[in-house]
């Protein structure tokens, strides 16, 4: 079989708003066309290749990834980590794992930035705490990173216990990543829970958004979305191309068009509400950033004036 077993699960938050939003309704119930993916194609960035211990994803040298759950609040159909997600008996770390991370960090005294997430970190309070207890007071570590959708997912779930979990992180600064794909997802509750997330001292709020045909793969759409964040003090951050694991090819979009859409966007929006738009892929040291579609030939031309001064 070609795809992964992505279980259904959703939130009676999302469920609400599914009622009235196609474009929540596409992201989180199954469609047949999940099974219609015909490579085998699961794992497009290797990551299970480069991961030295459970639970951990080394990449870069001076980055790692930390996957601490793979259970989430609710699972979007186009999940980059389909492949695991939603198998919480094989995503659960143990105090032993979680210690065996913590020693592969230390062993690599290059890391100085730890990004947690799953799964969303968020939904397993006390291993997320635990974890951030044994990371926090590691002075190789400059900077912490949590992605997250819960905020989306179930925002009253940002609730004093996450807070506090959060106010761990007090010598470096935490960035929060925070995962929006429509502005139908910025509803009141969402909106309450940005600001109990703004409270916290020490912390920037970004996003990440992954292009999505029939959900945002419209200007109009992705425009309200990123000013809408804007607004509310979260800086658009990245915005990827899906790189189409198995099962998610329908939602890809096309790089001719998300390049056009891009391009108008970047004449319309502020630098502060307009993400990178990137390509992840494998046996690249970095996400790649695309290219937009403006004249540049006045690069040449100068060039060639300076070269013959
Ligand atoms: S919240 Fe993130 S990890 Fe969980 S299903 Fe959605 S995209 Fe995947």
């Amino acid at each position: 079989m070609n795809q992964s077993n992505l279980q259904f699960k959703i939130t009676p938050h999302l469920e609400k708003l599914a009622k009235k939003s196609e474009a929540i309704r596409k992201q989180f119930y199954p469609s047949r066309k999940e099974k219609q993916g015909k490579k085998k194609n699961l794992d497009p960035l290797a990551e299970e290749k480069n991961s030295p211990v459970k639970g951990l994803i080394y990449r870069y040298s001076d980055r790692a990834l930390v996957l601490l759950t793979l259970n989430c609040a609710a699972y979007c159909r186009f999940c980059f980590r389909r492949r695991a997600v939603s198998d919480i008996r094989k995503g659960l770390l143990s105090r032993t794992d979680l210690e065996a991370i913590v020693d592969f960090i230390k062993k690599h005294k290059k890391i100085r930035e730890v990004i947690i997430s799953g799964g969303d970190p968020l939904t397993q309070p006390e291993i997320l705490r635990n974890f951030l207890k044994k990371i926090v007071c590691l002075k190789q570590i400059k900077i912490i990173r949590i992605g997250t959708r819960l905020a989306v997912s179930d925002p009253k779930r940002i609730n004093q216990e996450i807070l506090e979990i959060l106010k761990l992180v007090k010598k470096q600064p935490l960035y929060l990543l925070l995962h929006f794909e429509h502005p139908d997802e910025l509803t009141l509750e969402t909106k309450k829970a940005i600001k109990k997330l703004h409270s916290l001292e020490n912390t920037i709020l970004l996003s990440q958004t992954v292009f999505l045909k029939g959900i945002n793969d419209k200007k109009e759409i992705l425009k309200e979305l990123f000013e809408g964040l804007t607004a509310l003090g979260v800086k658009p951050y990245y915005i990827f191309h899906n790189d189409a694991p198995s099962g998610t090819e329908h939602f890809t979009v096309g790089f001719k068009k998300e390049i056009k859409i891009m391009t108008q966007l970047r004449k319309e929006l502020s630098g502060l509400a307009y993400p990178i738009y990137a390509l992840d892929k494998k046996g690249f040291p970095c996400k790649i950033p695309l290219p937009l579609d403006f004249d540049f030939s006045f690069l040449r031309q100068s060039e060639t004036k300076r070269q013959s001064a």
